[in-house]
Order: structure tokens, then sequence, then C-alpha cells
């Protein structure tokens, strides 16, 4: 059994993903929204100032959770206001559309970091993976804002690749891309899988990494960090290291802190604890309140938040948190 501490609840989080909107461009086999579209819903700026006055102490926001932030017209004022008030923003996003404007103010706001990603090497890997017929489109986008920046230190680019069996066989290319490119990094993020397109167990290296595999990926990292670029991996695991899988029995959720940490706003103003339980639980199981409705301190001490927390430290883990370091790095 895994002794998770029972280590203080902040008293507000500090760190905010933010859902700007559910639409997208994209259509990715591995994403919920792909699989079961919803009308798209955008968070009103009026519910974001309100949300921004309560957290004084704000250390850090990400722009996304499931939709495509570049749709999002007031984004950056948003990334200007974050920016100002010293958080640190990092925008996730496909990149198809930066472009023009949008990529001209979104340097100009001085935003810190983009996430771009780019699920392959090939233009016909990432049109299987990603849904859509875009590699070029997202290539030319990477220089282009690479070229807005000059040598100014903001924005910060790193590739964010979701590996799996469909693009194992790219990464040692996909860091040459990278380095090509010029970016600063390359991010390697767990496939959360949940029976549909390519988000299935059969895809996943979860628990699965041959041997042969898990050197290639080793040297692979090696030889890319020798180039110059910052290689990471989810949950802060060697990228050779993020597809080791544990037994259900080891509890590895106990350990999660991000219920008590941060905090996941969907464009709806709907509070949910993490961005993997939109992927694997329905909307009413890990809906914690709603900012149009309450204020962020009542959801976050409110009883639904607290028994959330409580479940994990005891091991009676909610629904949403059972394969969370069992099916994907936790
Ligand atoms: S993973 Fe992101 S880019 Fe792809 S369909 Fe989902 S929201 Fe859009
Ligand atoms: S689903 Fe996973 S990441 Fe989210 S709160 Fe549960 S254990 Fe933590």
């Amino acid at each position: 059994m895994n002794s998770a501490r029972a280590l203080p609840t902040r008293a507000l989080p500090r760190r905010l993903h933010l859902e700007v909107t559910n639409g997208c461009n994209s259509l990715c086999t591995t994403c919920v929204r792909t699989r079961a579209p919803e009308p798209t819903v955008e968070l009103a700026p009026e519910l974001v100032e309100r949300l921004l006055a309560q957290l004084p102490e704000l250390e850090s926001a990400a722009l996304q959770v499931n939709g495509e932030p570049l749709l999002y017209r007031p984004l950056p004022w948003l990334v200007r206001e974050l920016v100002r008030r010293h958080v640190h923003v990092e925008l996730n996003t496909n990149a198809i559309t930066l472009e023009g404007e949008m990529a001209r103010s979104l340097v100009d706001a001085q935003l810190p970091q983009i996430n771009i990603s780019l699920d392959g090497a090939t233009a016909s890997t990432y049109a299987r993976i990603r849904g859509v017929d875009a590699f070029e489109r997202v290539l030319r986008n990477i220089r282009h804002v690479l070229r807005l920046r000059g040598a100014a230190p903001a924005p910060r680019v790193v590739l964010w690749v979701t590996l799996s069996r469909q693009n194992i066989a790219e990464l040692d290319s996909l860091f040459d891309l990278a380095v090509q490119l010029g970016v600063d990094g390359v991010y390697l993020q767990r496939l959360v899988f949940f029976g549909y397109g390519h988000a299935r167990a059969a895809d996943s290296l979860h628990g699965r990494l041959t041997r042969g595999q898990s050197l290639s990926v080793a040297r692979a990292t090696v030889r890319a960090r020798a180039a110059g670029l910052d290689v990471a991996a989810s949950g802060g695991h060697a990228p050779d290291a993020m597809h080791r899988g544990l037994a259900p029995d080891a509890e590895p959720y106990r350990a999660c802190r991000r219920p008590s940490e941060s905090a996941v706003v969907m464009a709806n103003g709907d509070v949910v604890p993490c961005c993997i339980a939109t992927f694997v639980a329905p909307r009413d199981a890990i809906t914690m309140g709603n900012l149009k409705r309450q204020s962020l301190a009542e959801i976050w001490s409110g009883e639904r938040y607290r028994e959330w927390r409580e479940g994990l430290r005891r091991g009676e883990a909610p629904e949403a948190c059972v394969r969370c370091g069992v099916s994907w790095s936790l």
C-alpha cells in the first residue's frame, strides 16, 4: 500500500487550467471531443475577470483543456492580463491557425510559452493521429512564430508529442525535426485512453514498452539533448521511464496532488479537479461546482472537492482516478 502523506490543501489553487473554448479545428483520434463533439461554448471574459480577481496569488495558467484556444478571439487580451499579473502562461495549441494577427499579438503580449501538439514526424502519421491534413501548415506556423520571436526569450516553443504505438517509430525523426525547426524543447505526453480511435489500450505503451524500445527512447533522448533540446516527459519521469506501469494495488493515485494545488475551469464555468478526469469520467461525476453560480473559494472548499481529495488520501479513489499511474503515468 502506498502511504501518501496528507499534505495540506492550499487555501486557493495556485495553478489554473482554463478551457477558453471547447471548439476545435482538428479531429484527433485520441480526443474526447472528437468522440463526442458538443456545441461550442466559450469562457466569458467577465467570468475570467471575476475569477482572476479572486486569485491574487495565482502562479501559473495553462490555456487549454479540450478545445483549440487560438479560436478564442479574446486570447491576446487574456494573455496580456495574466502576464500583467506576473502569472506564468502556457498556451497549448495545435498551431493550425498560429498565424497572422493572432500570432503577432501573442508574441507582442510576451506570452511565456507555447506548447504545440505534433504527434508525427511525417504528414501521413500526423494526419492519421490528428485527423486533419495540416502537418505542413503547422511546421510553417512554428517557423513563423520563431521568426517573430527573433532573439527575444519569449515565447519558449515546445513540441508536445503524445507517444503511442502509432508514432514511437518516429521519435528519433521527431527530435531531428524539432532541432531543424529550432524549437526549445520536446515534451512527451501520456496517452490517456478510453476505447476510441487511437485512444485504446492497444495503442498505449504504458507497461508494454519492450526493453529494446526503452533503450531506443533513452538513446534518442541523449542524442536530442546533446543537440540542445530540452526533453521532458509527463509525470516528471525520464522519457524512457514514463511508461513503467504499476499494479493497481500500488494505488499510485494516492500521490496525486492536482486536486489540492490546481483547478480546471471548463468553457461553461464548470470546475473539475484535473484534465485527465475529463477524458475518463462523465462530466456530472467530476464537476465540483460552477463559477456562474459560486465563487472559486466556495467550490474549492466545498464538500465535493473535499470528498475527492479525501478519497485519494484514504485509498478510496473516485472512479476517474483508479487508472492513473496504472494505465498511464500519474
Ligand atoms: S486533442 Fe486538442 S487539437 Fe486535437 S481534437 Fe482534441 S482539442 Fe482539438
Ligand atoms: S484522475 Fe488522476 S490526475 Fe486526476 S485527480 Fe484523479 S488521480 Fe489525480
